[in-house]
Formats: C-alpha cells, sequence, structure tokens
C-alpha cells in the first residue's frame, strides 16, 4: 500500500461493472474490445447481457470486435452536465454502429461528428482500473 493516494484522474461517471459486463471492461483495459457473440445465430451484441436479443439463446461466447464502425448518429453538448466539470465544453458523442454490427456510444475525438464517418475505436486509460473506449476517425476518412 502506497503512502500517498493517487491522483484523481478521472472524476465523470463510472461504469457498473458486473458479472454479466466484466469480460467488456477487462477487455478495454486490455485495450481490445470485447462482446458477446451467440452460439446458436452469430448474432453479436451490445450492451452486453445474459441473452441472444436475437433468438434469445443464453449459449455466447466473448469474441475480439475490428473497433471499426461508422457514426450513424451524434450529438454535441455545449452545457457542462456533471457538477464535477469532468468533460471540456463543447464535446461530442457519437453512436458507431460497428463492423459487426452493435452499436456502441462514445465520445468523438479529433474530429468534426457527422454521420457516415468511418471510425475507429480509441482507448482512454483514466485509471488503472477503467479504460474507456472513444472513437477517432480511420487516416484518411476526412474530406472523401
Ligand atoms: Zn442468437
Amino acid at each position: 500500500m502506497s503512502a500517498e493516494p493517487e491522483p484523481i484522474a478521472y472524476r465523470g461517471p463510472l461504469p457498473a461493472v458486473t458479472a454479466l459486463n466484466r469480460p467488456h471492461w477487462d477487455g478495454l483495459r486490455e485495450h481490445r474490445l470485447l462482446a458477446p457473440r451467440c452460439d446458436g445465430c452469430g448474432h453479436v451484441w451490445l450492451p452486453p447481457g445474459p441473452w441472444c436479443p436475437s433468438c434469445w439463446s443464453r449459449a455466447y461466447r466473448w469474441v475480439e470486435l475490428s473497433g471499426r464502425g461508422t457514426v450513424t448518429a451524434w450529438v454535441r453538448f455545449h452545457r457542462q452536465y456533471f457538477r464535477s466539470g469532468v468533460f471540456e465544453v463543447p464535446y461530442a458523442v457519437a453512436e458507431v454502429t460497428l463492423e459487426e454490427g452493435p452499436r456502441l456510444y462514445a465520445q468523438l475525438e479529433d474530429t468534426e461528428p457527422a454521420a457516415g464517418l468511418a471510425v475507429e475505436i480509441s482507448y482512454q486509460d483514466v485509471s488503472g482500473d477503467l479504460t474507456l473506449a472513444r472513437f477517432r476517425p480511420v487516416p484518411g476518412a476526412i474530406g472523401r
């Protein structure tokens, strides 16, 4: 145990990690995007849940996704909604439809948001225990 507490690097909302979604969060910490894939029909889904939302099978395994997708919707926040002031406004949050099908909501970095923009995952280590997904444009995607 260290004598001094570590500085608080991240003051934003924390995920509710449970037995059901722990592999997803563990994967992010290892800079891998993991999601459940149904053994019955092959459907891949996020957020993690106890059964396949396509065929209701409870048989699934965790698979690594490419981390690539397309912005299908986005919003830009101009106000600070957290008392901690954790996010520097304005900031953009995108709905990204991943190549494998699931949709993931995350902050966009290094870009003006646009529907149809090709993006790839970026891992933001906010503490020793927590890594968040972000998305940034695929190199060469802007201006096409
Ligand atoms: Zn299924």
